[in-house]
């Protein structure tokens, strides 16, 4: 099941919400104020900018 992240442009408000396929995706409303002019946000759960690499520079070949 997808799961959104809107954000609530009247109050500021962030939730996530999870929509099946029968429910609407225009009809979210913001659970704080009740507005209804709450964007989507893009979901980053696949996106990592952090890479932890060892030193490992080999770079002596067979000399010899
Ligand atoms: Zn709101």
């Amino acid at each position: 099941m997808p799961l959104y992240e809107y954000h609530c442009q009247e109050c500021g408000e962030r939730f996530e919400k999870l929509l099946r396929m029968s429910d609407d995706a225009k009809a979210v409303r913001c659970p704080a104020c009740a507005g209804a002019s709450v964007e989507r946000l893009l979901s980053s759960f696949a996106t990592s900018g952090k890479q932890s690499g060892a030193s490992s520079a080999a770079s002596c070949g067979p000399v010899g």
